[in-house]
């Protein structure tokens, strides 16, 4: 699996840190940071979990 999130179109809504803490957080500006490009365990369902949550399409999962 592998994490990215677009910056550039995040709108710092910030579902994708509440539901996935361990694989993303946002700067001081609210915008998406990835911790974990390549989760595992219970983190992958989280980062899945958050693509289809996050409202901008910032988040992307690849399996
Ligand atoms: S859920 Fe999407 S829009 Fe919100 S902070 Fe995360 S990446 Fe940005």
């Amino acid at each position: 699996m592998r994490v990215t999130a677009d910056r550039e179109i995040c709108v710092g809504a910030g579902l994708c840190a509440l539901t996935a803490p361990e694989v993303f957080d946002q700067d001081e500006d609210g915008v998406v940071t990835v911790l974990a490009a390549e989760p595992a365990g219970e983190g992958r369902e989280a980062a899945l979990e958050a693509g289809r949550l996050c409202p901008s399409g910032a988040v992307r999962v690849v399996e």
